[in-house]
C-alpha cells in the first residue's frame, strides 16, 4: 500500500482507536465457515483483515466458524489454510468456534441464570408466527416465563441428548417489540444430533451462528470484528450479547462485500457448479475460487493488487472482472518468461536450409528481472511449426505478415520469404514454402532488410506437443445472481476451449507449475497441475489484449 494513499474507513478507524489510547494493539480474525472453498470475495476479507494486522502491528486469527456440523469438512478446512498462506498471510493462532462449545455452553447458562434466555418447546413455525412483522409486535411464547430452575434444567436435558432434532430450542430473552427482527427473543441454541467433523459426538446442541460468532471474538479479545453490511442488523444483538454477558468488548464493523461480473460468489452457488458437473471442481481454472484462480495462473500479488484497487466500500457494488485480469497481466508483465507456442500449427519449409542442419539461438526470457529471467537456446531448422493465422492467401491491406512474396522475420531467427504453398481438397493450407536470408540473423542481420512483420515458431523435430485449455468467462450475464431464473441458465457453454495438439518450444520441457510463461502474441499461460512428464498441460490465465487499460486512458 503506497503511503499517498488515503485510508479506508476501517483504517480511519482503527487509527482513532490507537491515537485515543483506546486499543495498544489491535486483533483482527479470519471466521470461514468450513463448507467451501474460499472464492476472491474472501480473498477481499483476508487482505483487508490481515492487512490491518499487519499495517497496524497488530495480529490477526484464523477462526473456523464450524457451529453448523452437517455442512463442514475437513477437507475444507485444510484448503481454506492453504488457501490464505498462499495469498501471503500468517496467522497468529488457528481457532476453532468448536473448541468453545464448553465456554459457549457456560455463557448460555449465565444468560439463562440471569433471566435473559429461556427454553422454547414451539416449532420453528409457531415460532415464526409469533414473531411479527418489522410494523407489528411480536408475541410472547407460551414457555417465554418459564422459572430460572426450570430452564436450567431444560437446557441441560437438551445438551444430555434427552430431545429429539427441533424438539426444543433455547432462546435469548431479549426484546419481542423490537423494529429489530433479530433482536425478538433470537434463538441461542438448536438441537442437532448430527457428528461434527471436529467434536464428533460430544455435543447434540449447537450454537446458532449470532451467538457464537460474537462471543468467540470476545473469547479470543478481538478488537475490530469485521464483516459485511448483511450484519448491520445483527450489530445490536452482537453488543446485546456483550453488555449481558459483560465480556469483553468486540466491536462488528461491516463494509461491503465483493461481488464481481460474469461470475457468481457464494459457496452454495459455487457447490452447486461443482456438484452438477459444470465445473470439474472447486480449483476449476474457470471458478473464482482462490484455488481455481490459483491454478489458472493468478499470483498472491494480483490478488492482493486487486483487492487493494477496489478499496473498501461502505455500500455494495458491482466490480468489473476486466479489472482482476487487468492486475493479473500487471504482475505477468512483470515476471513471466517469453517462449514460443503454436496453438494452431501450419508447417512451414524452409527450402534453402539444409536438411539436416540445426542451429540453436540463444534467447532471453525477456522478463523484467535484473537478468531478463535467463536465458534459454531454440532449435531452429528446416521445418517450423508457424501459426495458421499468421499465413493469408491474399493478404489484407496492412497484413504485414505470411503472404505469397511477402517477408516476415521468425523470431529471435532469420527473415523469410514466401514463395509458394499447397492446399488440401478442402481448401486448407497444408505447407507454406519459403527461403531464407542467412544474412539477416537476429543479433549479427547485416542483410539490409528491413520488415514489418515477426512471427513466432517452433522447429518440427524439436517441438514438444502439448495440450493448451483456453479459457472464457463462465457466464454470458453480467449478475447471474440477480438476473430471472436460475443462475445456472446463465453459464457459458463455451467456456472452455482445448487445443489437444499445440506445439511449444522445447525449453519448456522443464516447466512447473510455479513458473509464469507469456506464450509471445498469445497470452499468458502457466503448467497445469495434471500435466506429467509425458503430457504438458497449459493454461490460459489470460490474453494480452487490454481492454480495461484502454477503457482507463479513456476516462
Ligand atoms: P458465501 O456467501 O460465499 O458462502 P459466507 O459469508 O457465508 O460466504 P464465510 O465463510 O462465512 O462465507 O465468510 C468468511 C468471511 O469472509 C466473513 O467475514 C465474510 O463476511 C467474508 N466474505 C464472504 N464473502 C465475501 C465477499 N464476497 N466479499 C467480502 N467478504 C466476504
Ligand atoms: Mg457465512
Amino acid at each position: 500500500m503506497s503511503e499517498e494513499k488515503s485510508l479506508n474507513f476501517i483504517e480511519e478507524i482503527v487509527e482513532e482507536g490507537i491515537n485515543t489510547g483506546k486499543y495498544k494493539t489491535i486483533l483482527t480474525r479470519f471466521p470461514p465457515e468450513p463448507n467451501g472453498y474460499l472464492h476472491i470475495g474472501h480473498a477481499k476479507s483476508i487482505c483487508l483483515n490481515f492487512g490491518l494486522g499487519i499495517k497496524y502491528g497488530g495480529k490477526t486469527n484464523l477462526r473456523f466458524d464450524d457451529t453448523n456440523p452437517v455442512t463442514e469438512d475437513t477437507e475444507y478446512v485444510d484448503s481454506i489454510k492453504e488457501d490464505v498462506r498462499w495469498l501471503g498471510f500468517n496467522w497468529a493462532n488457528e481457532f476453532y468456534a468448536s473448541d468453545y462449545f464448553d465456554a459457549l455452553y457456560t455463557l448460555a447458562v449465565t444468560l439463562i441464570k440471569k433471566g435473559l434466555a429461556y427454553v422454547d418447546d414451539s416449532s420453528a413455525e409457531e415460532i415464526a408466527a409469533l414473531k411479527g412483522t418489522p410494523t407489528e409486535p411480536g408475541k410472547e411464547s407460551p414457555y417465554r416465563n418459564r422459572s430460572i430452575d426450570e430452564n436450567l434444567q431444560l437446557f441441560e436435558e437438551m445438551k444430555n441428548g434427552r430431545y429429539k432434532d427441533g424438539e426444543k430450542v433455547l432462546r435469548a430473552k431479549a426484546d419481542l417489540t423490537s423494529p429489530n427482527m433479530h433482536m425478538r427473543d433470537p434463538l441461542l441454541y438448536r438441537i442437532k444430533h448430527a457428528h461434527h467433523h471436529r467434536t464428533g459426538d460430544k455435543w447434540c446442541i449447537y450454537p446458532m451462528y449470532d451467538f457464537a460468532h460474537g462471543q468467540s471474538d470476545s473469547i479470543e479479545n478481538i478488537t475490530h470484528s469485521i464483516c459485511t453490511l448483511e450484519f448491520v442488523a445483527h450489530r445490536e444483538l452482537y453488543n446485546w450479547f456483550i453488555e449481558k454477558l459483560e465480556i469483553f468488548p468486540s466491536h462488528q464493523y461491516e463494509f461491503a462485500r465483493l461481488n464481481m461480473t460474469y461470475t457468481v460468489m457464494s459457496k452454495r452457488k459455487l457447490l452447486q457448479l461443482v456438484n452438477e458437473g459444470f465445473v470439474q471442481s472447486w480449483d476449476d481454472p474457470r471458478m473464482p475460487t482462490i484455488s481455481g484462480l490459483r491454478r489458472r495462473g493468478y499470483t498472491p500479488e494480483s490478488i492482493r493488487d486487486f483487492c487493494d484497487r477496489i478499496g473498501v466500500a461502505k455500500r455494495d457494488n458491482l466490480i468489473d472482472v476486466s479489472l482482476l485480469e487487468f492486475c493479473v497481466r500487471e504482475d505477468l508483465n512483470k515476471i513471466a518468461k517469453r517462449v514460443m507456442a503454436v496453438l494452431d500449427p501450419v508447417k512451414l519449409i524452409i527450402t534453402n536450409y539444409p536438411d539436416n542442419q540445426t542451429e540453436e539461438f540463444t534467447a532471453d526470457y525477456n522478463t523484467q528481472a535484473e537478468d531478463a529471467g535467463g536465458t534459454r537456446s531454440i532449435p531452429f531448422s528446416k521445418e517450423l511449426w508457424i501459426e495458421r493465422e499468421d499465413f493469408m492467401e491474399v493478404p489484407a491491406k496492412k497484413w504485414f505478415r505470411l503472404a505469397p512474396g511477402a517477408m516476415v522475420r521468425l523470431k529471435s531467427a532469420y527473415i523469410v520469404k514466401c514463395e509458394s504453398f499447397t492446399k488440401d481438397e478442402s481448401g486448407n493450407i497444408t505447407e507454406i514454402h519459403a527461403t531464407y536470408i542467412p544474412e539477416s540473423k537476429s543479433g549479427n542481420d547485416t542483410s539490409g532488410i528491413t520488415v514489418k512483420g515477426t512471427i513466432h515458431w517452433a522447429s518440427v523435430q524439436h517441438a514438444l506437443s502439448a495440450e493448451v485449455r483456453l479459457y472464457e468467462r463462465l457466464f454470458k450475464a453480467e449478475d447471474p445472481g440477480s438476473e430471472e431464473g436460475d443462475f445456472k441458465e446463465y453459464i457459458n457453454p463455451d467456456s472452455l476451449q482445448v487445443i489437444s495438439k499445440a506445439y511449444v518450444e522445447p525449453s519448456l520441457k522443464i516447466a512447473d507449475t510455479a513458473t509464469r510463461y507469456q506464450f509471445i502474441r498469445k497470452g499468458y499461460f502457466c503448467l497445469d497441475k495434471e500435466a506429467t512428464a509425458d503430457k504438458l498441460i497449459f493454461n490460459r490465465t489470460v490474453t494480452l489484449k487490454d481492454a480495461w487499460a484502454k477503457e482507463v486512458k479513456k476516462s
